[in-house]
């Protein structure tokens, strides 16, 4: 009987855990990873490259260190469609290769909303690419400013106050007095904004928390603009509403941070998806499809506790990987699959290099204690997948810097 083959596709924190996991098992199968690059990327840090904090390669390593090439294959190539009734995937390269068990793990897009000017003017971070992009295009407008003294070339509009806007900014504002410097610009005139359509910030902490965080930020020179929907972006403006009222805010740096939806291979895939999430089974498959497991940003899982669908993270994507490789084996092995349960750890949201606000376990944790947390988090994680030589060759112990 010819080898089971199992294919994962997406080599981000689920896909890789699951990969990592089922070498483990030392199961008689074939396994093919597909990943649009040869490298893996820690999405968690990317606010870190889009701020120009650090380099793309301090957070991403070759994926062919976890790979054990006696049973794994890696395909560098972009996944165009799943034919789920055919067990096949389509590769823009490669063309059709075929499964016997799919990880689908392809993670996660910028999510527009359809609001006018946002493909075209919203810069988004969600790989490397994107986040490159995000430095570059600020550095550039800091050296127009130079050339013409339009003041909004200084300007930065951050849309949304989620973590991800929050993180940028943090990193963002501590790397300001090194980037007025390098481009011979006034730092009086840098404008950073952040607009939120909420009215409460940061509403997943404790209030006097998130007053702590969003209070650090305004101290660094940050303008949040709160309860006001954006309702389009221009080249070198953000229109947004208050009190029923369109103003706006001149920028010739918007950067659309105001929230994720899964791959759209979902949706080209014929999966049945709300903002290409799949609400998976318990075991972690694709409703009709049992031999298809559906992790990461990709799928959602109900949190019984609020009746909503817990929010894509890293965290449960890992964990996701670990039991998406136990029922491939159960599979395999005609053994009863394994729920999949989550309890949140907490969370920690970074406002820059070592300062940080989180509740974890149920304790809030503030200033550097909160940022040395989200170090910790981080780098267990990067050995768990990558390894301790990893960690240690990307200088990531530096908890002091
Ligand atoms: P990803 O990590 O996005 O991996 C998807 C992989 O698939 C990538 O390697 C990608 O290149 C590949 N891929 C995509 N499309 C294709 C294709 N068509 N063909 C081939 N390959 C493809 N979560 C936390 O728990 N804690 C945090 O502190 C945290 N911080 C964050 C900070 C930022 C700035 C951001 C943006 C997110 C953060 N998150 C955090 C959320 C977390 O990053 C995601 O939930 C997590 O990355 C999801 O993992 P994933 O494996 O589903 O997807
Ligand atoms: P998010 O959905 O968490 O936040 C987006 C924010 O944008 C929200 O506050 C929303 O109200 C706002 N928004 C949406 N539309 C808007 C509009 N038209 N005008 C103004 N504001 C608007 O998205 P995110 O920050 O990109 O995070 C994505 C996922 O990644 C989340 O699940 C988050 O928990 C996770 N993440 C976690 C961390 C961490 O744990 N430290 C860091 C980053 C991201």
């Amino acid at each position: 009987m010819s080898k089971a083959k199992v294919v994962i596709l997406g080599a981000g924190y689920a896909g890789l855990r699951a990969l990592k996991s089922l070498q483990s098992k030392r199961l008689d199968i074939d396994i093919t990873i597909v990943n649009k690059n040869s490298f893996h990327y820690e999405s968690t840090y990317l606010h870190e490259v889009a701020s120009g904090a650090h380099n793309a390669e301090r957070i991403s390593y070759e994926i062919k260190t976890v790979i054990n090439p006696k049973q794994t294959t890696l395909i560098e190539d972009t996944v165009v469609v799943v034919n789920k009734d055919d067990k096949t995937v389509e590769l823009e390269k490669t063309g059709l290769i075929s499964f016997d068990y799919l990880i689908f793990a392809l993670g996660f897009e910028s999510e527009s909303f359809g609001i006018k000017g946002v493909e075209h003017y919203g810069l988004p971070v969600v790989d490397i690419e994107t986040a490159q992009k995000v430095d570059q295009h600020l550095r550039t407008q800091f050296s127009k400013y130079n050339e013409t003294k339009d003041d909004a070339y200084l300007s930065v509009a951050v849309c949304g106050a989620g973590f991800t806007s929050i993180e940028y900014i943090g990193e963002l504002t501590l790397q300001l007095p090194k980037l007025v410097k390098q481009y011979a610009v006034p730092i009086e005139k840098v404008q950073i904004s952040c607009i939120e359509a909420m009215s409460t910030l940061l509403p997943m902490f404790d209030e006097k928390l998130a007053d702590f965080g969003i209070q650090k930020l305004k101290d660094r020179g940050v303008n949040f603009i709160v309860g006001t929907p954006i309702k389009e972006l221009t080249a070198d403006s953000v229109i947004y509403e208050e009190a029923g009222e369109l103003k706006s805010i001149k920028a010739k740096t918007i950067v659309w941070t105001t929230g994720v939806k899964g791959s759209s291979i979902v949706e080209a895939s014929g999966f049945e998806q709300r903002r290409n999430r799949v609400m998976v089974e318990n075991d972690l498959t694709a409703p009709g499809y049992p031999d298809i497991f559906i992790i990461g940003d990709c799928s959602a899982v109900m949190d019984s506790s609020t009746n909503r669908p817990y929010p894509p993270t890293a965290q449960i994507a890992l964990k996701q990987g670990i039991n998406a490789a136990d029922n491939i084996e159960a599979k395999l092995k005609e053994k009863a699959m394994k729920p999949f349960t989550f309890t949140a750890l907490g969370t920690v949201c970074s406002i820059g290099n070592n300062q940080a606000i989180g509740e974890v376990l149920g304790r809030n944790l503030k200033g550097y204690p909160a940022s040395v947390m989200k170090k910790v988090i981080g780098d267990r994680s990067l050995i768990e997948t990558g390894g301790v030589k990893i960690v240690a060759t990307k200088g990531r112990f530096d908890f002091y810097r």
